[in-house]
């Protein structure tokens, strides 16, 4: 099943899309519900994120292409994100006027379905609702000069994601791709995570409960490519879609 949030008449809602269609759901997909025969042409929804979390963790250093010559981690390497840095499809990611470089990251995000804490591996997928695209945009020279990655990872609009939440996908073996301008910047399967779905949840969970909606980014293969003022940056992930976002210059 694919799953949208959208804005339809001033209304946000869930809806399961159908081909060009989606239909409404009776309540969110973290609870009971139903679809609904209310149906809209995707061309006249706006869809937003995917859903509402109420944090956002992502995890640095996930694929050995992204690695460089730093050492791998021997634990996931987890940091957050917040919730007011998420953006849908086809918002704009404002570059800030005073950093140096902006990156795209591509990754596949985890949304995860329940209230969990303490979740063994061999449980972990159950927790789970299903994925989507997401851009982890990351200001380098902020991450490299500040004490933390406050804002190198979390300024207004530095967390894409979307455009569905897909709840039948084999999260381990799809192909991440990144577009800046239509040029292919990155692309690599899961296949090649270094920690993968059941041991970033297992992991995570043993110190913060997870709610439902909450979003965890699972990390970025090979070498991000620059957002730059007028550029148009794509994510598109094997059986879920691409998510597309302009970038502007801070005005
Ligand atoms: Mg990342």
């Amino acid at each position: 099943m694919k799953i949208a949030r959208y804005l339809a008449h001033g209304q946000i809602s869930y809806g399961a899309v159908e081909g060009d269609n989606v239909k409404e759901l009776s309540a969110s997909p973290f609870e009971a519900y139903t679809i609904t025969d209310h149906t809209h042409p995707l061309s006249d929804v706006k869809l937003l994120a995917p859903c509402v979390p109420s944090k956002i963790l992502a995890i640095g250093l996930n694929y050995s292409s992204h690695m460089g010559d730093r050492t791998p981690p021997s634990e996931p390497m987890v940091f957050y994100k917040t919730p007011t840095s998420l953006i849908g499809p086809d918002d704009t990611i404002v570059r800030p006027k005073d950093t140096a470089k902006l990156d795209a990251e591509a990754e596949l995000v985890v949304v995860i379905k329940d209230r969990c804490r303490n979740v063994a591996k061999e449980d972990a997928m159950q927790h789970v609702l299903g994925y989507t695209c997401g851009n982890d945009v990351s200001a380098r020279d902020w991450q490299a000069s500040d004490g933390n990655w406050w804002r190198a990872k979390s300024s207004d609009t530095f967390s894409p994601a979307g455009p569905f939440i897909v709840t039948d996908l084999d999260p381990h073996n799809v192909r991440v791709t990144s577009r800046i301008n239509g040029k292919e910047v990155q692309s690599e399967t899961t296949t090649y995570l270094i920690f993968d779905i059941p041991t970033l949840i297992a992991y995570t969970t043993r110190f913060v409960t997870l709610e439902p909606g909450d979003m965890i980014y699972t990390g970025t293969p090979g070498t991000p490519g620059e957002m730059k003022d007028g550029d148009v940056c794509e994510i598109e992930i094997e059986g879920i879609g691409v998510l597309r976002n302009p970038v502007k210059l801070e005005s």
